[in-house]
């Protein structure tokens, strides 16, 4: 121990002069000496120090520090907390120990300065640069300082550090070069030498590869760091990424591009206009409207929108709407365009802007018009079809029912019906259901141009005969519908109905050779036979229906009845279908006798339908309906059969009855095998063709005259007869007969039926006669129902007779019965000849 310094008197020294406490230090942190300062402090009175030992009073920390610093017996400077405040006082304090070591002794020589306000200053200030380094930090910016004479970094944030590859404390110290390369160094130099030469800040943009690869945008600003003197002495440097901004920036210019582009590119009219007047357009605008860029600048829009349409288009513009919508230009020749405007709103140069797009409708309306047009009339002949009828009538329907709806009835106004439809003429439509009779026929044998030819020529037939407020389509097929309008008298349409028979009916020239059709014509009335177009199309149907039925070539009104009746007809043609297998056809026959003696020459085979619960039916009851049908074929081919084979038996039988007379119908006679299945049934029942005839009607024999006359040799051929049966209804001429191998003609019950008083009747039975024996044929007179008849004719040199006033048509019993009584005629001499 020295004792030199232990001063066991409280002598004042220098020691004890000392401002700042000092002691002597054992390696235990013991107080060995200390002088007065220190006592002062720790309350110690004379050499020892009167409370616990000094050190309680530091932290545990500064307790550490010293007893670790004590133990390695070197010179040391410690800052050491003390824990507790002087009595009186906050704030702990902070004293600075310096100490010697002193080797000999074993201890140090310890001065403690007080260094409470120093440090608090310094905590102070730590601080505060926490709090900036924090702010730096999260600013979104790259922020650094460098010294202005070094060029080295004093500060940087932890972006700007880590955008460089450092982080926040390693990249101090380090320069301009190093930190961001020598290149980029280079190329900031200028500014750096503004900031730092004419102490201006600068502010430049540059693009930095970042570390993902991207390229990014940022803006530098370089601020100068003056000192009081307004030297700098450094430069704060603080980088934004605006890359946001360049990229929506560029995008702006881009689409500028692309709009320009695209206004230049569009076969489109495009036109931008502010507050309705026009600051741009594209060359095909000009186009469109046949004006110069330089005539469409600065003018209003609606200066080229057609009057009727400016209202809404000034509405559009005014209410700022997206949209698309049609409307008219004016073209620079006065003349109105369809055009479809799609207007949007944008941005252009800063401005709302109004931008049309201008498309010319003319092609697409010519197109749209094209197919209504399609899909309204009917390609072969141009009218329109069932399509555009429909709507037509429908919307004629809808307009009458609101005028009825509005005004009183004007039943004063209308005229009254004629005829047996006495109701009053309420409604102003009528319509004529028109159809073809056999029209198949023409397409079938002739071929579908033919076909085609006939429908067309019907057609502009039809048309010509209608005033221009008629309406006529074609259903397809060869159905026609006529619309009469404004209908004042039932006789007007009949007028019309009479017209169209005859127009339609007249022969048409098909390569050469005349070709006749008959129409029949259904027709009803509105509003009084339907209140539908459904409805009314449906009776008029029904009612050309039983035109047909009641011989072709006619019109016929349609009454209520004949909804019934075509229900009927429904239902017959379901039963006519199992007819032949049930075995419910029966031929009669009616005998046909020498005019002069009245002995038996033939007999017509006429059919009749047992019907299961209508009893037996006479032919005029249901062929009609047969003859709609195929059905017709297989009855036809039956009656045939049945005939031959009739004829057959009595031959056998030794009953002489002469040649069995046969009614062919149309389609039977034109059916490809009907020849062959003739001769078949001769053969098969081993009866001559002698043995029958075959019964044709005028209108069969005219339709194609070689063909027609090509098949009557075959039949000839096999020894068959041919007559031509109803003579005089038709329009067969003289001359086309004769070049027919026909054998007989049957003068039409019709004329026989008022002989012999009518002089008319009377001059054409006398002309029929007359002209068959010119021709060689013979003539016989169906019908025939008196005596004054069979005089007359017999006088008039016809040959044969047929009808009631000889025989009514009989079973074949009572047939073989009548032909046993009465087959010899008058005279027996006549049973030999
Ligand atoms: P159509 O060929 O003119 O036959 C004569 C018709 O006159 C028969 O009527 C017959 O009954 C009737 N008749 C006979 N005598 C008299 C008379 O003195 N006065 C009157 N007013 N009429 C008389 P039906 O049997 O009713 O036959 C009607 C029509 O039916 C026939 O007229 C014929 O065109 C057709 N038909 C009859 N049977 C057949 C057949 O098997 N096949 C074909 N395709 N048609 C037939
Ligand atoms: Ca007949
Ligand atoms: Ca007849």
């Amino acid at each position: 121990m020295d004792a030199a310094l232990i001063s066991t008197t409280p002598e004042p020294s220098l020691w004890d002069e000392l401002p700042d406490m000092a002691l002597l230090l054992a390696v235990n942190g013991d107080a060995l000496r200390f002088n007065r300062a220190f006592a002062e402090q720790w309350g110690a009175t004379g050499a020892a120090l009167s409370g616990p030992p000094w050190t309680d009073l530091l932290t545990a920390e500064a307790h550490e520090s010293l007893s670790e610093a004590l133990a390695l017996g070197h010179d040391f400077t410690l800052l050491l907390q003390l824990r507790l405040a002087r009595p009186g006082e906050e704030t702990p304090r902070w004293l600075n120990c310096a100490a010697r070591w002193r080797p000999d002794p074993s201890n140090y020589l310890c001065l403690l300065h007080d260094v409470t306000a120093i440090r608090q200053a310094e905590l102070l200030a730590e601080a505060k640069t926490a709090r900036v380094q924090l702010l730096a930090d999260n600013v979104p910016a790259l922020i650094a300082y460098y010294d202005a004479a070094s060029f080295r970094c004093e500060f940087a944030n932890s972006r700007y550090a880590e955008t460089f590859g450092w982080d926040r404390l390693s990249i101090l110290g380090h320069t301009v070069a190093e930190v961001i390369g020598e290149a980029a160094a280079q190329q900031i130099q200028p500014q750096v030498n503004q900031v730092l030469q004419q102490r201006r800040a600068a502010a430049y943009e540059r693009q930095l590869p970042s570390r993902d690869g991207s390229v990014r945008w940022v803006e530098v600003n370089l601020l100068p760091h003056l000192d009081e003197r307004g030297e700098p002495v450094g430069c704060f440097v603080l980088i934004s990424d605006i890359t946001r901004h360049r990229v929506a920036e560029q995008a702006v210019r881009e689409s500028e591009e692309r709009l320009a582009k695209f206004m230049q590119a569009s076969t489109e009219g495009i036109v931008f206009h502010k507050d309705g007047i026009i600051t741009d357009a594209n060359p095909p605008l000009c186009e469109l409207t046949g004006f110069a860029l330089d005539e469409i600048l600065g003018r209003r829009t609606l200066d080229f929108i057609a009057p009727d349409h400016v209202a809404r288009v000034a509405a559009v513009t005014a209410s700022g709407q997206e949209t698309a919508y049609e409307s008219v230009l004016i073209d620079q020749s006065g003349q109105r365009i369809p055009v479809e405007f799609i207007v949007r709103t944008m941005m252009r140069n800063d401005e709302r802007m109004r931008m049309t797009i201008v498309r010319d409708l003319r092609d697409r309306h010519a197109a749209q018009a094209h197919i209504h047009h399609l899909a309204h009339h009917d390609t072969l002949t141009g009218l329109p079809n069932r399509y555009a009828f429909m709507e037509h009538i429908d919307q004629l329907m809808l307009a009458h029912a609101a005028a009825k709806g509005g005004a009183a009835p004007d039943g004063a106004a209308d005229a009254v019906l004629a005829g047996e439809r006495s109701v009053p003429v309420d409604g102003r439509l009528a319509l004529l259901f028109i159809d073809l009779d056999h029209f198949k026929r023409v397409n079938d044998s002739l071929g579908h141009l033919v076909g085609d030819t006939m429908l067309r020529t019907v057609a502009a037939r039809i048309t010509a005969k209608l005033r221009n407020t008629d309406v006529v389509a074609r259903f397809g097929g060869d159905e026609f519908m006529v619309l009469m309008t404004g209908v004042a008298h039932i006789s007007d349409v009949e007028e019309v109905a009479q017209k169209l028979l005859l127009a339609i009916q007249a022969p048409v020239d098909v390569e050469g050779r005349p070709l006749t059709v008959t129409p029949s014509i259904g027709i009803a009335m509105y509003p009084g036979d339907g209140g539908s177009p459904d409805d009314l199309i449906r009776h008029a149907d029904t009612a050309m229906y039983l035109a047909k039925a009641r011989g072709r070539a006619h019109y016929r009104f349609f009454d209520p009845s004949m909804a019934s009746l075509a229900y009927a007809a429904l239902v017959m043609e379901g039963e006519l279908a199992h007819a032949l297998e049930r075995n419910e056809f029966e031929l009669f026959f009616q005998p046909q006798v020498s005019a002069d003696r009245f002995a038996l020459v033939g007999a017509e085979a006429l059919i009749r339908w047992n019907h299961p619960t209508r009893g037996l039916l006479l032919p005029g009851e249901f062929l009609p309906v047969l003859e709609q049908q195929r059905l017709m074929l297989p009855i036809g081919h039956w009656v045939l059969r049945q005939a031959v084979h009739l004829a057959g038996r009595w031959q056998r039988q030794g009953l002489r009855v002469g040649p069995v007379a046969v009614n062919l119908s149309t389609l039977q006679f034109q059916s490809a095998d009907f020849v062959r299945s003739v001769a078949q049934a001769l053969r098969e029942e081993g009866v001559p063709g002698a043995m029958v005839e075959l019964e044709l009607t005028e209108r069969m024999l005219m339709d194609d005259v070689a063909e027609v006359s090509a098949r009557l040799r075959e039949i000839s051929a096999l020894g068959i007869r041919i007559s031509v049966d109803d003579f005089g209804t038709g329009y067969s001429s003289l001359g086309h007969l004769k070049e027919l191998p026909i054998d007989k003609v049957k003068i039409d019950r019709s004329f026989v039926h008022d002989l012999p008083a009518n002089r008319d009747s009377a001059a054409i039975s006398r002309a029929i006669i007359q002209m068959g024996k010119s021709l060689g044929l013979a003539v016989m007179a169906e019908g025939v129902e008196t005596e004054a008849q069979s005089e007359f004719l017999a006088t008039q040199g016809c040959d044969e007779l047929q009808g009631l006033w000889i025989s009514p048509p009989l079973s074949v019993d009572a047939f073989e019965a009548w032909v046993r009584e009465h087959g010899a005629g008058r005279d027996e001499p006549d049973l030999f000849r």
